[in-house]
């Protein structure tokens, strides 16, 4: 007979994306030494993002009149 085994059936690495769809770009933070996802809702035409050791919000212009780059690095 096999063996019943306790615990969480096995998952994904991959957390469940409730952002699935929306953009996105990575932040660093050089303060907080973090590094932030950021995403954007889609009808939003700028990223915001929040440092998460002083509170200082950093936007992003990304697209048409922007930068292309996905990940950025601030030093607050
Ligand atoms: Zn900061």
């Amino acid at each position: 007979m096999a063996s019943t085994q306790h615990g969480k059936p096995k998952r994904p690495a991959e957390p469940s994306n409730a952002h699935a769809g929306n953009p996105w770009i990575g932040v660093r933070f050089t303060c907080a030494r973090a590094y932030v996802r950021v995403y954007r809702k889609p009808e939003a035409p700028v990223y915001l993002a929040r440092c998460p050791k002083c509170g200082q919000c950093v936007r992003f212009r990304v697209g048409a009149g922007g930068t292309s780059a996905r990940f950025f690095e601030v030093s607050c």
